[in-house]
């Protein structure tokens, strides 16, 4: 990647902790009018199936995991799971997006049957099981990761979804995170699964306790993987969503009047403002120069915010997520159809266009 404009790590840093919001808002959206000159705005007809909740690394930010003999732990049944993506089928939608937590009942013989049953079944692209899944189905089975990989691939996943990334930089880790993977693993995931061939996208949960300087590390470190294999098809920044989190219970002293997330440190969680989304939204599209989609993501932000975000360097609005149960076990609920989400792009001053998985356009509106 040959880019004389390129920022380095501490241009990144200044650039984030510095700029004005609506000049680091225009930089975006030049960006993205370079990479996207024809006005349009994707999105995705797919579901969110979570085979299931019950999960060892029971993160602190998270909301969505059980123990095994937790009243409301569940294992999807295989007919329930195959069900929902028949209606995902009839509703054309071309592609799922299966993750869960990690279950000690399940092993990698499960997912191979699970994978191929699927794909006797339906036409459709399966998006599934994030790095923490994976690097943990490896170790259960004494496999490599690679090995891993090609196993799952040759049963039927076709791609990777960019979850458990959160913040990479293993401090920010260590709190939020202590028993999942750390950075490294995570990327070796990502690169072994592009060294196969397979698409990945790359995801950012920020808004907890990381600081500026580890929000660039995590675009650097994805840049430079980009660099080397090319796999990331997009980026998406999401923030954390603190409702019902042991993160949220566990800090508690109040949040000084006027207190900025990432200048000062930051003493209470509370969940990003908009203008925080726009600020990281904005520096993902500047600094990930090799990355050409970024994701707005309207089921943390609503679609007021995604609309605005098509002005801060996103191009693409996600999923239409017929089912979504990871941020809605937080308490937030943005719920839209297909139908609103052409108007919100169009609303914008976009054309809308439904993509599938590789963001190859299949019709437009
Ligand atoms: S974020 Fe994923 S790995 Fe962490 S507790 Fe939740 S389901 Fe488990």
């Amino acid at each position: 990647m040959n880019n004389p404009n390129r920022l380095t790590k501490k241009e990144g840093v200044e650039l984030f902790k510095k700029a004005d919001l609506l000049e680091l808002g225009r930089m975006a959206d030049e960006i993205r009018k370079e990479l996207h000159p024809e006005g349009i705005v994707t999105f995705i007809v797919d579901r969110n199936i979570n085979y299931t909740n019950i999960c060892i690394n029971k993160c602190l930010f998270c909301a969505f995991w059980r123990n095994e003999n937790d009243p409301e732990a569940y294992l999807l049944e295989k007919d329930d799971l195959l069900k929902k993506i028949e209606e995902t089928v009839q509703l054309e939608g071309t592609q799922i997006l299966l993750q869960g937590g990690l279950n000690p009942r399940l092993n990698i013989g499960y997912f191979i049957n699970l994978l191929k049953e699927i794909k006797n079944r339906f036409d459709i692209n399966i998006h599934g099981f994030s790095p923490p899944e994976i690097y943990y189905m490896a170790d259960r089975s004494d496999l490599t990761i690679r090995e891993t990989l090609q196993l799952l691939k040759d049963a039927g996943l076709d791609s990777i979804p960019g979850g458990g990334a959160e913040i990479l930089s293993d401090r920010v880790r260590e709190i939020i995170s202590p028993r999942k993977i750390k950075s490294d693993k995570w990327l070796k995931v990502m690169e072994e699964a592009h060294r196969l061939g397979m698409k990945t996208t790359a995801t950012m949960m920020f808004g907890s306790v990381e600081n500026s300087e580890d929000i660039i590390e995590h675009l650097n470190a994805i840049r430079t993987l980009q660099d080397n294999t090319g796999g990331f098809t997009a980026f998406i920044p999401w923030s954390f969503q603190p409702g019902n989190t042991e993160l949220a219970k566990s800090l508690n002293p109040p949040l000084p009047p006027f207190s900025k997330r990432w200048s000062g440190g930051i003493t209470k969680l509370y969940p990003a403002t908009a203008v925080e989304y726009l600020r990281v939204l904005a520096i993902s599209r500047v600094y990930l120069d090799n990355i050409n989609n970024i994701q707005a993501s309207w089921v943390t932000q609503g679609l007021k915010l995604a609309q605005v975000a098509l002005r801060f360097g996103a191009n693409d609005f996600g999923s239409t997520m017929i089912e979504e149960n990871v941020v809605a076990s937080t308490g937030i609920h943005y719920r839209v159809s297909k139908e609103d989400i052409i108007k919100a792009i169009k609303n914008a001053g976009f054309r809308p266009a439904q993509r599938n998985t590789y963001y190859k356009i299949i019709r437009y509106f």
